[in-house]
């Protein structure tokens, strides 16, 4: 069994079937989502129903929430409260009563999916540094946990021989083999808005009978989902951030 983990696809169309079609290639057709399905890019409702129909587990992100009205605005930069609120008129009640009802951590065979930090996921906190991430062991059993919302695809680990922590990959698929006796957290990345300065999209293989997870970086059209952003009305800095991936 292979599932494609996916996180953060912001809305962006353009780069979801850029995945799909990847992870189809290495023998993944069901999806695990860890939110921000919509929020920033311009085909929201196209991104929630590929998800809905694809995604054995899902996992409702911050985004999520704001675009379905149960966050406060507030938390938000300008740029992403102007596009919250543009992306929750885009959505109808269904839409919302679907984000509604999606949990903030779920599990599938050993793996907690979640999507800031299995640790209180309700105040989205971001786990950025080795201390952030090895911290977050303590708030999980299962072997693996995996993340998003920071767009920036990372791997913690945690067992007898030690603590490690990968932040920044020297190669592209990275894979991380599932040691006995180790835990590990995973930060997939981010489909739809990568922020390491890498535009592809980026997002994990997760074979289970390899006991291996491979994160992958896929080229997509990046100039297309930018002109959506600007025809849309939403703010051009979303869509200039897409070609330098940050
Ligand atoms: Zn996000």
């Amino acid at each position: 069994m292979r599932y494609a983990v996916v996180s953060d696809i912001h809305g962006n169309t353009d780069a979801l079937k850029a995945v799909i079609a990847d992870a189809a290639d290495h023998g993944a057709r069901d999806l695990l989502c860890l939110g921000d399905t919509v929020g920033y890019g311009a085909e929201p409702v196209a991104c929630l129903e590929t998800i809905g129909e694809r995604a054995v587990a899902v996992v409702a992100g911050n985004h999520d929430h704001a675009a379905a009205g149960l966050l406060d605005l507030r938390w938000f930069n300008p740029a992403a409260r102007r596009a919250a609120v543009w992306t929750r008129g885009q959505l109808d009640a269904n839409h919302r009563r679907y984000v509604e009802g999606l949990p903030l951590l779920t599990t599938v065979d050993e793996a907690s999916l979640v999507h800031a930090s299995p640790d209180r996921p309700e105040d989205w906190e971001y786990l950025l540094s080795e201390e952030d991430g090895l911290a977050a062991f303590a708030s999980f059993t299962s072997r693996l946990c995996f993340v998003g919302h920071s767009h920036l695809p990372a791997v913690w680990s945690l067992g007898s021989s030690g603590p490690d922590h990968i932040g920044r990959f020297a190669a592209w698929p990275h894979r991380v083999r599932l040691q006995k006796g180790r835990r590990y957290l995973v930060n997939v990345g981010s489909v739809g808005q990568p922020r390491d300065h890498d535009a592809r999209a980026s997002y994990a293989v997760w074979d289970l009978e390899a006991r291996l997870v491979t994160i992958r970086r896929v080229p997509y059209d990046n100039g297309a989902a930018a002109e959506k952003i600007l025809a849309a009305g939403l703010p051009t800095v979303l869509a200039e951030r897409l070609a330098g991936g940050r």
